[in-house]
């Protein structure tokens, strides 16, 4: 019997005992390749010598100190490393402690906002079905994915969700890219007008969608459209890069490639790599302004905010990320990845779609690939492809849900930057092998 209430507590999982570049090792000496860097997580691999040198460079020095008494060199240096390479004016960084705090602090710094400038009124967020923002009872209010909202939806507050940017699903088939963004534009449009701009606060989306959908990337000038909406009413644009930004897709932020700059940023998992917990906000100057000029306080804060050990691990991973210049390695083996998986799956009866951008790339498994109709959801196929594959010592980030009613399953990859064109065909053997036992070709 095990205390710890684990996330699945009728599993029962090997213990991790040693991390070396792209491998964990279990306690009985088993390798797993970390093709999916946990949950988009360990871009830096696992055990990276700098990153923990830096820690412990910090904890002789002092680990913490709460924020509501210091500052801190780890802590300033971080804000100036991200604002410094951020978009357009996001000059000013909150930390935090993870995706789903990023995500609350963004909510509640739209609506302070609003209230600062007398706007009092503007309270709805209008997020997008597909989406996954956290587990917090706000950022839950906002996600799209119906498994997690179901047992809570009496506790979350009523947010309103627009359709997905979902082109292989959604995408008419004469409908060009633009024609596709312009709808999906007009939508929100619609649902601003409908609500009332007045009563509007932000739109929220995940810049590239990650965990519900598989790697998922919006079309063309989709983010510049929804900008201009967001505009022409007066509410705030919040993209969430807790998943897709710090370098996943190639570039530092992922909205960079979209030519868009949000009112508010939240970030987390690949920020500190996994080797310390923490996320972040980083807000406009015409944001902090407001707030600075108005009542001068954000009525937020947590006890381990800009933790001192989390910002040097966190300042450490991205410093070795530009360095060695590894988002160029991302775009290239992002390409390999994606070409490599084309080659070996086009002709998968199951595999729909292969997507994605730089190392952040998804698979959609379909039933029948002419209708694009759903696995039976009852066969539960990404659990058994986890499992498959765990076995053969891959891990991949596999999952299963339902988006307006049609259930789908997707396996996400992310692996961490550092992996060389070697892994990769590694990865690429072991997922087609994977596949080919979970999802047999029929003779
Ligand atoms: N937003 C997005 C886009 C995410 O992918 C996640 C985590 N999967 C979160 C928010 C929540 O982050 P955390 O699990 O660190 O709370």
């Amino acid at each position: 019997m095990t205390h710890v209430f684990h996330r699945n507590p009728k599993q029962t999982l090997p213990y991790a005992v040693k991390g070396d570049g792209i491998h964990i090792i279990d306690s009985t000496g088993k390798s797993y390749i970390d093709a999916s860097g946990g949950a988009a997580v360990s871009c830096l691999g696992h055990s990276h010598p700098v990153v923990i040198d830096a820690i412990k460079h910090q904890l002789d020095q002092i680990a913490y100190a709460h924020t509501s008494f210091f500052s801190s060199q780890a802590a300033e240096s971080l804000a100036d490393f991200l604002s410094s390479r951020a978009p357009g004016d996001l000059d000013h960084v909150y930390f935090l402690s993870g995706g789903s705090e990023a995500v609350e602090a963004s909510l509640k710094l739209a609506r302070q906002y609003f209230v600062e400038i007398g706007q009092a009124e503007r309270h709805i967020f209008i997020a997008r079905r597909q989406s996954y923002h956290g587990n917090t009872l706000g950022a839950l209010a906002i996600g799209g994915n119906e498994w997690r909202r179901k047992p809570f939806l009496p506790l979350l507050a009523p947010a309103q969700h627009v359709s997905p940017c979902y082109p292989y699903r959604d995408q008419g088939s004469h409908e060009s890219d633009e024609q596709y963004a312009d709808r999906l534009a007009q939508e929100l449009d619609d649902t601003i007008e409908r609500l009332g701009p007045q009563n509007v606060a932000a739109f929220v989306g995940e810049t590239v969608v990650g965990a519900t959908a598989g790697a998922l990337a919006p079309v063309g000038d989709y983010w510049k459209k929804i900008r201009q909406v967001c505009d022409k009413h007066g509410v705030l644009l919040i993209l969430d890069e807790v998943m897709s930004g710090m370098g996943r897709t190639g570039y530092l932020y992922a909205c960079e490639e979209d030519g868009v700059v949000p009112d508010i940023m939240a970030i987390a998992k690949g920020l500190g790599a996994g080797y310390q917990p923490i996320g972040a906000m980083l807000a406009s100057d015409r944001i902090y302004q407001a707030i600075l000029n108005g009542s001068g306080f954000f009525q937020h804060g947590h006890t381990y905010m800009g933790h001192a050990t989390a910002c040097a691990g966190a300042l450490a991973v991205q410093q070795v990320i530009e360095h060695e210049q590894l988002l160029e390695n991302v775009r290239q083996r992002g390409e390999q990845l994606r070409r490599e998986l084309h080659q070996a799956l086009d002709e998968h009866p199951n595999v729909g779609d292969i997507r994605g951008r730089g190392l952040f790339v998804g698979i959609e498994l379909v039933q029948d690939k002419a209708s694009k109709q759903a696995l039976d959801p009852g066969l539960k196929t990404h659990a058994r492809i986890k499992q498959e594959a765990f076995s053969q010592g891959l891990m991949l980030y596999p999952m299963g849900g339902t988006i307006d009613g049609v259930h789908g399953d997707h396996i996400l990859l992310a692996p961490p930057f550092i992996c060389t064109e070697a892994d990769i065909h590694e990865i690429v053997k072991r997922l087609t092998h994977t596949l080919e036992r979970v999802l047999p070709r029929q003779a």
